[in-house]
């Protein structure tokens, strides 16, 4: 039975999770490939580390205020269909009792049966029934702003001090190498922390996070060692 009742925690925890995991790979990925491109370009440490700062706090801003505009928008959506919703349930009660009862029916409730369904989950908490069963609004979904941009930024600040951590105790001249290798770990680390948690394959979560790790570290490496000669 405690196996069901982890089975049964496993969505809401994944939600919570899965922002916080994306986070934290966002800032290991962006600064850790910010501070590769300007390391790549010969700038000096104390250079490096400015562009790594600078990085860790506008990519936490932005990390707040995209989730914070998304998940607003998502909750008045939300709050909009619940408003039609507790508007059609005092104009049209009887219509809304049919619907409610035709969606038990769709999935498989005999029409008789869905029919008291509707009525005793209705005569408890009628929106909250027509939240669930017609809108697919539950608890777990129901979306909150501020949280998820704190959450988010936080999220990222701690995935951008990693990398960021590495430029101190590098040696100047394996400054690149040091923080790719070093963060290409947290990610793999991490992948693999977040893919057990939410039940996931543990081996490809953390290959995929890797590879498009590398890969944006080489291409800003790249792009860094091309512009210092450049310049
Ligand atoms: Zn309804």
């Amino acid at each position: 039975m405690s196996r069901l009742h982890s089975e049964n925690h496993l969505v809401s925890r994944v939600g919570w999770l899965r922002a916080a995991v994306l986070g934290a790979n966002d800032g290991i990925v962006s600064t850790a490939s910010l501070i590769v491109g300007v390391a790549a370009a010969n700038a000096a440490a104390s250079n490096v580390l400015v562009a790594g700062v600078a990085g860790l706090v506008a990519g936490a801003m932005s990390m707040a205020a995209g989730e914070y505009v998304s998940v607003s928008s998502q909750s008045d959506t939300e709050q909009a269909d619940l408003a039609r919703e507790r508007g059609e349930l005092a104009t049209q009660p009887d219509f809304e009792r049919h619907e409610l009862a035709e969606i038990y029916v769709k999935r498989g409730v005999e029409p008789t049966l869905a029919l008291q369904v509707a009525d005793q989950l209705m005569a408890k908490d009628a929106l909250g029934a027509h939240a669930r069963d017609e809108l697919g609004i539950s608890e777990v979904t129901t979306a909150k702003p501020i949280q998820a941009a704190l959450t988010s930024a936080a999220a990222f600040s701690v995935g951008a001090a990693m990398p960021l951590a590495m430029v101190f105790v590098s040696p100047a001249d394996w400054l690149a190498a040091t923080v790719s290798v070093a963060s290409l770990l947290f990610l793999a680390v991490l992948g693999a922390i977040g893919a057990k948690a939410g039940g996931a394959n543990v081996l490809r979560a953390t290959v995929r996070v890797t590879f498009w790790g590398a890969l944006a570290m080489a291409l800003t490496a790249g792009i860094g060692a091309v512009v210092g000669t450049a310049i």
